[in-house]
């Protein structure tokens, strides 16, 4: 099916391993496991006019497709691997092919992921994208190990991916001059999975989640798998300089609480390995930020018991 198009795709995100004993070309590919590993395996779609606007531009999209699936990865503290790309387009446009698989192609080789198959296909615009990963037995990070008393923390920044949504949807016209303004978009446009973050994670996070339904949603999930409670400190959310300075403080907060697809991890981490973790952070040139504390019983709420369910109103991406 669709040859040429695929020779398009292999060639803008070629990447020798050699565990991959045989990529893209066959019925199958063939992969070798390391020995003494497990396999970390997601899937995520995007659909036009629901996960990007329409006139998103294509190496946007094939980066974000990557991005998000890594992401997944991240979370679980696995190390990317292979990826297989499921892609339906209208019309077999090479332009669109092309970029498309260079952003894919390009975050691959960061992060030096190799697309071993997938699928192509006629239809609605829209791309699956499934990864693998690698990670040692029983090392996983997963959303259910939280404990009370356990410190919360986030990586990077939050609300930025929905600051640049408010711009696009023009609550706030975007301006292509204002630096800030185009910070925000590039957050939404290009989101950093959070990859050696996770990896370093290991060990030292007992429970961890990307943030791609927004913080409150996400570390919701935290609260419900394991069992706990968390307390959040509002004042310690951790802003880009661009989100306060375009929407204000208070608007920055509740985007920063509501808004999705930031990818950054939101994780829990047992006092007594609070100084490790953040060395095993910064040895990646990663950082984290303190957020609150896990606690019994459930839900999330406010240090000072500010009511935050009414703020709860999702990510509905866009239009939906
Ligand atoms: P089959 O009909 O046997 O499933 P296809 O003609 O669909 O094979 O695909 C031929 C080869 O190209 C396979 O190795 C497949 O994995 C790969 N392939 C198809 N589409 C894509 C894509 N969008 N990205 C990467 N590889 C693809
Ligand atoms: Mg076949």
């Amino acid at each position: 099916m669709e040859f040429r198009l695929i020779d398009r795709i292999r060639d803008r995100t070629a990447l020798a391993r050699e565990d991959v004993r045989l990529g893209i070309g066959d019925d199958a590919a063939v992969l070798a496991v390391p020995p003494g590993q497990q396999l970390a395996v997601a899937i995520d779609t995007l659909v036009e006019g629901v996960h990007f606007p329409h006139g998103t531009a294509p190496r946007d999209i094939g980066w974000k497709a990557l991005a998000v699936n890594l992401s997944d990865l991240a979370a679980m503290g696995a190390v990317p691997a292979w990826a297989l790309l499921a892609l339906t387009l209208p019309h077999g446009d090479a332009a669109i092919v092309d970029g498309l698989a260079g952003g894919f192609g390009e975050l691959a080789r960061e992060h030096a992921v190799a697309l071993v198959g997938g699928d192509t296909t006629r239809g609605p615009f829209c791309l699956s994208v499934a990864v693998h990963g690698f990670v040692p037995p029983g090392r996983a990070m997963t959303r259910s190990g939280a404990r009370a008393g356990d410190a919360l923390f986030v990586t990077g920044s939050l609300g930025s991916a929905a600051g640049g949504l408010q711009l696009l949807q023009g609550r706030v016209p975007f301006d292509a001059n204002d630096e800030a303004h185009r910070a925000l978009r590039e957050r939404l446009d290009r989101p950093t999975p959070r990859v050696r973050a996770g990896v370093a994670l290991r060990g030292h996070a007992r429970a961890c989640i990307d943030v791609s339904d927004g913080l409150l949603a996400d570390l919701g999930h935290i609260c419900a798998a394991s069992g706990v409670g968390a307390e959040l400190d509002l004042d310690a959310l951790p802003l880009s300089t661009a989100l306060p300075g375009v929407f204000g403080v208070d608007t920055a907060r509740e985007l920063a609480l509501t808004g999705g697809d930031d990818y950054e991890l939101c994780f829990t981490v047992p006092p007594a390995s609070v100084d490790a973790m953040h060395t095993a952070l910064a040895a990646v040139g990663a950082h984290a930020t303190r957020i609150g504390v896990i606690v019994e019983g459930q839900g999330v709420r406010a240090i000072d018991g500010a009511p935050l369910a009414a703020m709860r109103s999702g990510w509905d991406h866009f239009g939906a």
